[in-house]
C-alpha cells in the first residue's frame, strides 16, 4: 500500500474527484482526504498500476492544480472494498488558497445551452472554474466561509455538489438560477437578465456602464466607438494612458492583434490576463483606446457575466470589443461594492452590480511578452496568491510591505512566498486602508503570523511607516537590492549575481537617489560596483511627471553656460524661457536638488529632448513613447560608438552623460528622432553589457539579473539580454513577478527570511 501526500494548490480545483476517477482507471482501491495543507491518499493495487497512478497524479492533474511536492512511501497494507473520498479534520500547515479561475469551456457551453438548467446564469461555475480568492473570507475553503455562504444551495445543486463523479463535486461556489446570486442595476428596479440587457443597450448607444466583475468593478464602453471612448477619457480624466480592451472571443482577438500560439495560450489561459500585443493595421478598436501606441492590451471574457454582456440573446445590437478599465476613482483602489462604486456615478450611465460580495480586491493582471514567455507588468487576478516557491531550508514567517507605487505585499512562510494581489499607489489614503485590510485577511487565510516586518528604508514611504506601526521587528531591504533579490528568488537563484537595477527612483545609502545601479548581490547583502553618471536633479517629485525638468537638469550637468542652455531649451521647445530660468535657479543654488543616478529620469530626459514627450500624464509615459519611437526606427545595421566605462577607483560609471550629449547634438543637427531613440536603447544595452564584463573580470561571477521598472521596456530588456548572451552570460529575467515595484515585496521577504535563518534578526 502506498501512503501519498500531495502538497500545493489542491483545494478548490477538483483535485479529489480527479483522484477518484484516476483510481478507477488504474484499478486502485483506497481513500483520498483533504487535510488542508495537503491531500492524503492511501492506495492499494498492483505494483504496475500504482506506478501508473503516481505518474498520472502528477501529469494529468487538473489544469489549475499546482502541485509543489508529492511524498509517497510504502506502508502496511489495509483492506479496502473500493476507492472513496473521505472527510477528515484539517491539519495546520501551508494552506494554499487557489487564485480565481476563468470560466471553463464546459460551463461556457452550458451557459448558452437553452436546455441546461443554468442557461444564462451569470454565476455558473464548477470544480474547474469560478471565483476563489476574491470570495474567500476564511479557511478551510468551504462554502460557509465564502461569499456564497449567503446563498444556500437548492436541492439540485446540493445533489451535484455531493456527486462524486460529477463536474461540481465539492465546488463551493456552485449555484444556479434558482439559488445563486442575482445581478441588478443600482438605483433601478431592474434585475436578472433584464439588467444585463439594460446595460447592453446603454453600451450599444455609446454609454458607459460600471460592471461588477470577479475582483472589482470595471468601467465598460464600446471600444470600437471613438466618441464613447473619448467621453470616458474625459470623465475619467485620463487623457492618454491606454485602456484595456476585452474582446468577445479569440476570433476577434486575431482580427485586432498580431500574435502566435505562445501568446494565444496566455490569452486563453485560466488566468485570462490582459496581454500586450502588437495591434493590426486594420484594427476596429478606436484610436483613442491606445493612441499612437503600437500595442493593445487585450483580454478575453473570464466571468460568465462578461460573456452575457457580449452575447445575451436579447436581440440588442452586437458589439465585440469593450473598453474594460478598472473602476476606481483616480488614485483609489478598484471599487468592490455598491458603496464604493457610488463614487463612479459621475463617470458612467449605469451600474450593473450583483449581490455576491467581493472579499479581496483583485485587478486584472497585465503581462507583456519577452523571449516566448509572459513578462508580468501587474500580477493580480488569476495569479495571486499563488506562491513563489524558493526553497533554501527557510524557517519562519515574514510580512514584507513592498514599495510605495504599484504596491503589493508578500507573506512568506518557510519556502513559500505569497505575493498579494495588486493594491495600488500608497500615496492615497484609500489604498493604504485597502493594504491594511488585505494584509489582515491574507494573514488569516494563509494562517501566517509574521515574526518580522520587512520594508523599504525610504523614510517617507507610507509602507515604511505601516511596517513601523505593525509592532514587529523591522528588517530594511534597500530598494534596488530588493528588486534584484525578487528576480533571483523568482528564478530560484541562491548564488551571488551581478545585479542590474534600472529603475525610477529608490533611496540610496549615500543620500542620493539611485536608479541606474550595478551591484554584486546575494541574499546576505549587496555591494554597489557601478552606476550611470550621477547628475544633479532639480524639481523633486514633480519632475517625475515633468520630464522637461529632468532634461534641463541633464543639460545643466553637461557644463553648458546659462545662455547656451536657454538657446538649447528654446530650439528643442523643451520649456518656456521662464521655466528654464526657474530650473536653472534651483540647480545653480542647489535648492530642491539631489544627486541622482536614476535611469528612469534619464529616459524621461531623452524623451523630452527628442521632442517625444516633454511631460507625462501617467507614470512612465515618456519612457514608453521613447521605446515606441525606437521600434519605428529602420535598423540599418549601423552601430553607435561604444559607451565608455570609467573606473574612478570606487565604482565604475557608464558614461551616460556622453551619450546624452551626443543625442542632444544630433537632435539639434536635425537627425531622425526614431533613429536617435534606437541609438539610445542600443547604446545603453551595450553599456550595461560592457559594465557586466568589468564586473565579471573583477569577481568571476557569470550570472546577471535584470530588474527595476526601467526593464518593463521590452526593447531594452531584449537588447540587453541579447548583448549579455553574446558575451556568454547567464541572464535572469522576470516572468511571473513584475520587474517594477510590484515585485519588490518578494525580494524583501526573501532577504528577511534569509536573515531569520542566520539568526540575524531576533
Ligand atoms: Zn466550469
Ligand atoms: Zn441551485
Ligand atoms: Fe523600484
Amino acid at each position: 500500500m502506498l501512503h501519498i501526500k500531495i502538497f500545493g494548490i489542491v483545494q478548490g480545483v477538483g483535485f479529489r474527484p480527479f483522484v477518484a476517477k484516476l483510481s478507477a482507471a488504474c484499478d486502485i482501491k483506497g481513500t483520498v482526504a483533504n487535510k488542508g495543507p495537503y491531500v492524503e491518499i492511501f492506495a492499494v493495487g498492483e505494483k504496475k498500476n500504482l506506478a501508473q497512478f503516481l505518474h498520472d497524479l502528477r501529469h494529468k492533474a487538473p489544469e489549475r492544480a499546482n502541485i509543489t511536492k508529492i511524498d509517497a512511501h510504502e506502508t502496511t497494507d489495509r483492506a479496502f472494498d473500493a476507492f472513496s473520498i473521505i472527510e477528515s479534520e484539517k491539519e495546520r500547515g501551508d494552506v494554499l488558497v487557489s487564485p480565481d479561475i476563468a470560466i471553463c469551456e464546459q460551463c461556457r457551453a452550458e451557459l448558452f445551452d437553452p436546455r441546461d438548467r443554468r442557461y444564462l446564469h451569470p454565476f455558473i461555475n464548477c470544480t474547474q472554474c469560478g471565483p476563489r480568492l476574491t470570495i474567500t473570507e476564511a479557511v478551510p475553503y468551504d462554502r460557509c466561509r465564502t461569499s456564497m455562504g449567503d446563498f444556500p444551495m437548492c436541492e439540485k445543486c446540493a445533489a451535484e455538489y455531493r456527486d462524486f463523479f460529477g463536474r461540481r463535486y465539492d465546488a463551493q461556489p456552485v449555484c444556479c438560477n434558482e439559488c445563486g446570486p442575482e445581478v441588478y442595476i443600482v438605483g433601478k428596479e431592474i434585475c436578472g437578465n433584464a439588467a444585463i440587457t439594460y446595460a447592453r443597450k446603454i453600451i450599444a448607444q455609446g454609454g458607459t456602464v460600471a460592471v461588477k466583475g470577479i475582483g472589482g468593478f470595471h468601467l465598460a464602453c464600446d471600444a470600437t466607438n471613438e466618441a464613447a471612448v473619448v467621453r470616458l477619457r474625459k470623465l475619467k480624466r485620463r487623457p492618454v494612458k491606454p485602456f484595456a480592451v476585452m474582446l468577445r472571443d479569440m476570433l476577434i482577438a486575431k482580427r485586432e492583434c498580431e500574435f502566435g500560439s505562445a501568446q494565444e495560450k496566455i490569452l486563453d489561459s485560466p488566468q485570462k490576463p490582459i496581454l500586450l500585443l502588437p495591434r493590426k493595421k486594420n484594427s476596429a478598436v478606436a484610436e483613442s483606446v491606445a493612441r499612437e501606441n503600437p500595442k493593445l492590451g487585450i483580454m478575453l471574457p473570464y466571468a460568465p457575466l462578461q460573456l452575457l454582456l457580449f452575447a445575451m440573446p436579447d436581440g440588442e445590437k452586437v458589439f465585440d470589443a469593450l473598453v474594460m478599465t478598472s473602476g476606481n476613482p483616480s488614485g483609489a483602489p478598484i471599487a468592490k461594492d455598491d458603496e464604493e462604486v457610488a463614487a463612479l456615478l459621475p463617470l458612467c450611465d449605469a451600474i450593473l452590480s450583483h449581490n455576491r460580495r467581493i472579499r479581496i480586491r483583485a485587478d486584472d493582471s497585465v503581462t507583456d511578452f519577452v523571449f516566448d514567455k509572459a513578462y508580468m507588468i501587474r500580477r493580480s487576478r488569476g495569479y495571486a496568491p499563488l506562491p513563489v516557491e524558493f526553497a533554501d531550508d527557510f524557517k519562519g514567517e515574514v510580512l514584507a510591505f513592498g514599495g510605495e507605487l504599484k504596491n503589493s505585499f508578500c507573506l512568506a512562510k518557510n519556502d513559500l512566498f505569497y505575493l498579494s494581489p495588486y493594491i495600488g499607489d500608497m500615496t492615497d489614503i484609500r489604498s493604504l486602508d485597502a493594504l491594511g485590510d488585505s494584509v489582515k485577511l491574507m494573514q488569516s487565510l494563509l494562517e501566517i503570523t509574521p515574526r518580522v516586518a520587512a520594508c523599504d528604508p525610504h523614510p517617507a514611504y507610507h509602507t515604511t511607516n505601516m511596517a513601523k506601526s505593525s509592532g514587529l521587528p523591522l528588517f530594511f531591504v534597500h530598494h534596488h537590492h530588493a528588486h534584484i533579490l525578487s528576480c533571483m528568488a523568482e528564478n530560484g537563484e541562491k548564488n551571488p549575481v551581478i545585479g542590474v537595477a534600472f529603475d525610477g527612483t529608490g533611496y540610496g545609502d549615500d543620500g542620493a537617489i539611485w536608479g541606474g545601479e550595478i551591484m554584486i548581490a546575494d541574499f546576505a547583502g549587496f555591494r554597489r560596483i557601478g552606476a550611470v553618471d550621477v547628475f544633479l536633479h532639480a524639481g523633486g517629485d514633480k519632475a517625475a511627471r515633468e520630464c522637461w525638468r529632468s532634461a534641463v537638469s541633464l543639460i545643466f550637468a553637461l557644463g553648458l553656460t546659462d545662455e547656451e542652455i536657454f538657446s538649447v531649451a528654446a530650439s528643442l521647445n523643451l520649456a518656456a524661457h521662464a521655466e528654464t530660468k526657474a530650473q536653472l535657479f534651483l540647480l545653480r543654488r542647489k535648492l530642491n536638488t539631489v544627486p541622482s543616478t536614476s535611469a528612469g529620469r534619464l529616459f524621461d530626459a531623452v524623451s523630452a529632448i527628442l521632442g517625444i514627450r516633454r511631460a507625462s500624464t501617467f507614470e512612465g509615459e515618456a519612457a514608453m513613447y521613447l521605446e515606441y519611437a525606437a521600434l519605428n526606427a529602420k535598423n540599418d545595421g549601423s552601430l553607435p560608438p561604444p559607451m565608455k566605462i570609467i573606473d574612478n577607483g570606487k565604482i565604475f560609471t557608464l558614461s551616460t552623460l556622453d551619450l546624452f550629449r551626443r543625442l542632444l547634438r544630433r537632435k539639434l543637427d536635425g537627425d531622425d528622432t526614431a533613429a536617435l531613440a534606437r541609438d539610445f536603447h542600443v547604446s545603453l544595452a551595450d553599456g550595461i553589457a560592457l559594465a557586466c564584463e568589468k564586473a565579471r573580470a573583477a569577481t568571476g561571477l557569470n550570472t546577471v539579473a535584470l530588474s527595476g521598472g526601467v526593464f518593463q521596456n521590452t526593447l531594452l530588456t531584449t537588447l540587453t539580454t541579447q548583448k549579455l548572451r553574446e558575451k556568454n552570460f547567464a541572464v535572469l529575467l522576470h516572468s511571473l513577478v513584475p520587474p517594477n515595484d510590484g515585485g519588490i515585496a518578494l525580494g524583501q521577504a526573501a532577504a528577511a527570511m534569509y536573515a531569520l535563518k542566520g539568526n540575524k534578526i531576533c
